[in-house]
């Protein structure tokens, strides 16, 4: 039997880390996790109870009321999360949760609250997960890490497609450039497990890849990290 490995990939904003991940995840039969979905659920959570981010007494509180779980039915691409049983999947993409969740995810209780259930999901391996610090602090020993990047306007302008396509009509290329460059700029300069590439990882810039390309690279990565396991 082959190997069953931990897959970590991290990197700037809309990257698209979650799609690459999934298409990794589909071709192994291995489980994909969106950690970005778990600080937007605990954001979204923090916003539907008015709770401020400096309030570490009541977030704590709310913090022990939340089970944030996934559904996924790969053969329709439906992955989505839930916050207690109910669908929060388009609530989190949003504007007002992407406004906050960078302040959300500095808070360390925050952090330790999902960086544990992250590492519990991980430690059965076959396991290809998505974020900011997988392959620095959730997975430091992941047998491959990947590091993403590409030039800003060129992922805000994917990200604005996505919302556009999901309905999200009144949003303009600024306003999501904006966000984008204030997200990298505090999760790249947190106190608190801040984005950095591991020494180990690979880097793809997929600012002039197709989505075929970047699938083809990364899938040749996790075959030879399997193949080394
Ligand atoms: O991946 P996504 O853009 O949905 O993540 C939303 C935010 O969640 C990031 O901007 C970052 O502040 C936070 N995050 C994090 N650590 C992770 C994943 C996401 O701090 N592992």
């Amino acid at each position: 039997m082959t190997k069953k490995i931990n897959i970590a990939i991290d990197g700037y904003s809309s990257c698209g880390k979650g799609t690459l991940a999934k298409v990794i995840a589909k071709s192994l039969n291995y489980i994909f996790i969106d950690t970005g979905a778990m600080y937007r659920a605990v954001t979204y959570a923090m916003i539907q109870k008015g709770i401020d981010v400096n309030n570490l007494v009541e977030l704590e509180e709310l913090l022990k009321s939340l089970n944030i779980t996934f559904k996924h039915l790969p053969e329709g691409d439906f992955y989505h999360t839930f916050l207690n049983g109910e669908d929060i999947e388009n609530d989190i993409r949003t504007m007002p949760v992407s406004n906050l969740v960078s302040q959300v995810s500095k808070i360390q209780i925050v952090r330790d609250f999902l960086v544990k259930q992250q590492q519990e999901i991980g430690a059965q391996k076959g396991v290809v997960m998505d974020g900011r610090d997988i392959g620095t602090v959730v997975f430091p020993d992941a047998e491959l890490k990947i590091f993403m990047t590409a030039k800003a306007e060129i992922r805000a302008q994917r990200r604005l497609n996505e919302l556009k396509e999901n309905g999200n009509l009144n949003i303009s290329f600024e306003e999501v450039l904006k966000n984008l460059n204030e997200r990298d700029y505090i999760d790249s300069n947190r106190e608190n497990s801040p984005l950095l590439k591991a020494q180990d990882a690979i880097v793809i810039d997929n600012s002039e890849l197709s989505k075929a390309e970047q699938n083809e690279l990364a899938l040749s990565f996790a075959h030879k990290a399997i193949e080394n396991a």
